[in-house]
């Protein structure tokens, strides 16, 4: 049984996105539902590492196999065997910011209600669940988790009691659900996937053969052998059946989109397109902006694996500094037992090692895409220096974290985000390095120029497009933005 794992990169001072969808509809008699979905889910695995599942809808059978873990862990010989090869299939990997890894917020959820069985997963964060879910409970639901998904579920079955379709039903719920969420649903006879009106995280239709299929991530569509069709829009409803797909848009529509710029920093695949720009794009431009405003002279340019790597080679190529490997990553330490200090001491310690032969009695530039509270950096500066570097520069692809995300990434305590305690020199002190530079405001919203949505930057403006959560705005920070 998998139990107390913990997600190396999820428990560190890393940010950790919060999910990632997958579902596909199956028009080709030698495509297999399950080895796609479970073949994509691998190439979701980035976006979330603690549990994994695959719904399928095998002739109206919804058959679901679904555990904490990892996908090379959820998914064997045994476990796949229970699934059939279906028309219908939707899968999802989840991050969790509690510590508890309540299965029950596993996903895909499957609801039967009076119309019949829905499977749904979704990625984001829904403000207003609490709102929402008092509602319910007062007209007798009962939760089983805290998950946005049985949340939705929940609306959706609702709505359906009072409308003719699914379709009308998934349209009337997204006009309730306030917040970020790309979601999908298999449902008895089509896949449905939408996205909310801002269009805070990734969604996009592919197709395989005549297949199609809907993916948090363009990256996977590739790998899976298909070819990209386009991004889902904010506030897009797509419903896929035997004769293609089908556009409905949701009645609400917002001022301003607001896709989460930090997915191009860290969060999304270097190998995907998001918005009609290439993630890998936008941190090598994130590098080359980082050299117009901390042009440092030094004999060494490197990355810390796996998102800084690209922003490193950006400003390589600007500065014609030469560009080299300075740490070496344990590609096997994916997930460890235990809690606590120690276990977080050991984490960092058998992590990364830098490499003493590149970097000995040089001047070294490290890049990294974020700093949370700061132990992360302080140790790769330690083992930096311990290999014999002369002077360690350290250069952060994005503006200093110093408010909350309410949409679907880990940051909630600001608290423990160092850049709200320190300054910027007292930052470069705490961590040891010779120098630490920022990427500023005004740079990173060039990163990704040209997409075709606006971008939202709420972490390091405290200024966000969408409305923030009603109980949060008692908070007094929260009360202060909201004076902006
Ligand atoms: S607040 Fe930050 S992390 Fe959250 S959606 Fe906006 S840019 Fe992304």
């Amino acid at each position: 049984m998998i139990k107390n794992y913990v997600d190396i990169d999820a428990k560190l001072d890393k940010v950790n996105d919060e999910c990632g969808v997958f579902g596909v509809y199956r028009n080709d008699d030698d495509l297999d539902s399950v080895q796609l979905t479970n073949d994509a889910l691998f190439g979701l695995q980035h976006r979330g590492q603690e549990s994994a599942g695959i719904t399928v809808n095998a002739d109206g059978e919804f058959l679901t196999v679904k555990e904490l873990g990892m996908v090379s862990e959820v998914f064997n010989e045994k476990s796949l065997s229970r699934l059939k090869n279906g028309k219908i299939a939707v899968g999802h990997v989840r991050y969790t910011s509690s510590e508890s890894l309540d299965r029950a917020s596993n996903q895909p959820l499957v609801l039967r209600y009076k119309e019949g069985s829905i499977a749904i997963a979704s990625n984001g964060s829904i403000t207003n669940f609490p709102e929402i879910r008092k509602e319910l409970e007062r007209g007798g639901a009962i939760f089983q988790s805290n998950s946005n998904a049985e949340l939705m579920g929940y609306v959706i079955a609702t709505e359906r009691c009072s409308t003719d379709n699914l379709e009308d039903a998934v349209l009337n719920s997204m006009e309730k659900l306030k917040g970020a969420y790309s979601t999908v649903i298999c449902a008895p006879s089509r896949l449905i996937g939408f996205r909310d009106m801002y269009g805070f995280r990734p969604l996009c239709i592919g197709k395989i053969k005549n297949s199609y299929v809907i993916s948090s991530e363009s990256c996977v569509i590739e790998s899976i052998g298909g070819e990209f069709i386009r991004d889902v829009e904010p506030g897009e409803m797509i419903v896929i059946d035997e004769t293609g797909f089908h556009s409905y848009k949701s009645k609400t529509t917002a001022d301003k989109t607001s896709f989460c710029i930090f997915e191009y920093v860290y969060v999304a695949r270097p190998d995907s397109v998001v918005n009609g720009v290439s993630v890998h794009q936008a941190r090598f431009k994130a590098g080359e902006l980082l050299y117009k405003e901390f042009p440092i002279e030094a004999d060494m340019v490197c990355g810390i694996p796996d998102s800084g790597l690209v922003a490193a080679e950006g400003y390589a190529k600007a500065s014609g500094i030469p560009y080299g490997t300075g740490f070496v990553k344990n590609k096997y330490i994916g997930r460890t037992v235990g809690t606590g200090k120690d276990k977080m001491a050991r984490l960092l310690k058998t992590r990364l090692t830098a490499l003493k032969s590149n970097v000995n009695g040089k001047r070294v530039v490290i890049i990294d895409d974020s700093i949370m509270r700061g132990d992360t950096s302080r140790h790769i500066i330690k083992l930096m220096r311990n290999a014999g570097a002369k002077e360690v520069h350290m250069l952060i692809s994005s503006p200093p974290f110093v408010c909350p995300c309410y949409f679907g990434i880990d940051i909630h305590d600001k608290e423990s985000l160092i850049a709200n305690k320190m300054s910027v020199d007292e930052i470069r002190e705490t961590i040891g390095a010779d120098s630490l530079g920022y990427l500023s405001l005004e740079s990173v919203r060039k990163i990704a120029e040209g997409a075709d949505i606006d971008l939202c930057d709420g972490c390091f403006s405290g200024n966000y497009n969408a409305e923030i959560p009603r109980e949060i705005f008692v908070d007094k920070y929260a009360k202060k933005i909201n004076k902006k």
